[in-house]
């Protein structure tokens, strides 16, 4: 089992010419709201690729109806709080060639308690990987006790902020990280080439599995000695949000199936890349079949 402590977001998805400048009053041609968050899209994502998840969550209790798709695609969701605050929420505006600007809310996703979430780790099954992004509280906290538990630590430092650098990043197992994020926690210039974020990195940790997505191009893996690139797709893409989410949890199925990493790495490039093509982030996060027939 994957458990993932994850965010749960409203996301308000507005299709706009360019994103809004300082100052400016812009018309959105298209609105929609529907479920979003790092943490239920790579629950998403785990779960249409194959995986088995559970989510751990904490969401307003009159927006339940935006757990539908992580239902429908077998996440276990027992788990989840509904509680009386207002749900974490997110402002999208996506342009015409597909960048996207985003406003984070992060409501009932920062009102973990620490011993809820001990709790809810010392029942985990042994054996299994805990996966964390950073849109939830209480990182620091999760991760001492899943260590203690012996789960497999999977952290994805997303959004990037201050507080990341302070969390024991070196009890990480795996860190899946894209280029801002690396060149954050490397301390170089975002500008710096793949392989010199990836060594000052490894350097920094030199324990910790480490994925480096390029977004259009590809992906860089390092494990010990082992150093594994995988260019891109080369597709047009349209929206890429989630392409990162939706590459994570693809990983991490094709990791629970037991298929050997480059494997992993495939399918999750394929996955990703279908993700960007279409718009939006639930929505366009694949199914295995889809990315079966991607790599056929
Ligand atoms: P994030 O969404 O976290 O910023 P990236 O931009 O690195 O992450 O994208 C994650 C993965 O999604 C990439 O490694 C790649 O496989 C895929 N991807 C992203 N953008 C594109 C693109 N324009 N074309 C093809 N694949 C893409």
């Amino acid at each position: 089992m994957l458990y993932n402590l994850g965010s749960i977001n409203i996301d308000h998805v507005y299709r706009v010419p360019h994103l809004v400048r300082p100052g400016e009053t812009l018309a959105s041609r298209d609105y929609q709201r529907v479920l979003g968050g790092k943490g239920a899209n790579q629950s998403l994502a785990l779960a249409r690729a194959g995986g088995r998840v559970t989510h751990w969550g904490r969401l307003g209790r009159s927006d339940a109806w935006a757990l539908a798709p992580l239902e429908e695609a077998g996440v276990a969701l027992g788990d989840i709080a509904l509680v009386d605050a207002p749900s974490g929420h997110a402002l999208i505006q996506v342009d015409d060639d597909g960048e996207n600007a985003i406003i984070l809310y992060p409501g009932a996703n920062h009102g973990f308690a620490t011993p809820t979430l001990e709790a809810l780790i010392a029942k985990a099954e042994a054996g299994a990987t805990l996966l964390l992004q950073n849109e939830c509280n209480g990182l620091a906290a999760a991760m001492a006790a899943a260590k203690q538990r012996g789960l497999t630590l999977a952290f994805n430092p997303a959004p990037m902020d201050q507080a990341v650098g302070e969390l024991p990043l070196e009890s990480c197992d795996l860190l899946f990280v894209n280029r801002g994020e690396a060149a954050a926690l490397a301390g170089l210039a975002e500008t710096s080439p793949a392989s010199a974020l990836l060594e000052a990195l490894a350097e920094r940790l030199p324990e910790v599995t480490l994925v480096l997505t390029l977004g259009a191009d590809g992906v860089h893996y390092r494990h010990q000695e082992t150093r594994l690139r995988l260019a891109a797709h080369r597709v047009e893409a349209v929206d890429t949000t989630a392409a990162g989410d939706t590459f994570i949890g693809a990983f991490l199925a094709a990791r629970q199936a037991g298929a050997d990493i480059e494997t992993c790495l495939r399918r999750a490039s394929a996955a990703a890349a279908l993700c960007v093509q279409a718009p939006g982030a639930a929505p366009s996060i694949p199914w295995a079949e889809a990315v079966d027939a991607a790599l056929a």
